[in-house]
């Protein structure tokens, strides 16, 4: 997408899960790439999905990244010819990557971050609602209703194939866990 722009901004894509946050993040990353921008990635450390230095898609498509544990990290990375900044999966940064961002963006830099807005429940996820009112442009994608058909905006949390409860803990041993993307009248949060 060009953005005929003279300072800096935030470009923010939001989501649930499955619905092309990543690949859109990648496809615009590339093109800045190709156009032999100055290109800097993150994603945070926690994010272990297809492991190692790349941020991927469910598609396949990857990119090479700098893995972070916290918003602080980043400055460290940023040069004085950087131009475009990436964050993948920024809903499980600390919130400090929202003044991060805009100072970044307050500093000339093009800042696309993608993530997922709503975790498993429905409610808002980590610092990205805030980055999504922060942002000049947002994009919030859906993918397909795993029940349905119809456009996905939430994530499904399923455990042991159930509808994960709203209380259920983030980490649970011994049971297998899927996620998969629903429409509102199919996402399920027993109380
Ligand atoms: P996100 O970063 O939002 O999780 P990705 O960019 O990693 O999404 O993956 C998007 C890809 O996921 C799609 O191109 C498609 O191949 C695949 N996919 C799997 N399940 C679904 C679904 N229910 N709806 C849409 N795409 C899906």
């Amino acid at each position: 997408m060009y953005r005929p722009m003279h300072h800096g901004y935030i470009e923010a894509i939001a989501g649930p899960m499955y619905s092309g946050k990543s690949e859109e993040l990648i496809r615009r990353l590339k093109r800045a790439q190709i156009a032999k921008q100055k290109v800097l990635i993150f994603k945070p450390a926690i994010d272990d999905r297809y492991c190692g230095e790349n941020i991927v898609s469910h598609n396949g498509s990857k990119l090479k990244a700098i893995r972070i544990h916290h918003s602080r990290e980043m400055m460290e990375y940023i040069e004085k010819d950087t131009q475009v900044v990436g964050i993948d999966e920024v809903q499980f940064f600390d919130d400090g990557i929202i003044e991060v961002c805009k100072n970044l963006a307050d500093g000339g830099i093009r800042v696309i971050v993608a993530g997922l807005d709503m975790d498993f429940r429905g409610e808002p996820f980590g610092p990205t609602p805030m980055l999504l009112t922060m942002a000049e442009f947002v994009d919030k994608l859906s993918a397909i209703c795993m029940v349905c058909g119809e456009p996905a905006h939430r994530t499904q949390r399923l455990i042991n194939g159930q509808p994960a409860k709203y209380t259920d803990p983030v980490i649970l041993v011994g049971a297998t866990e899927s996620y998969e993307a629903r429409c509102r009248l199919h996402h399920q949060v027993p109380k």
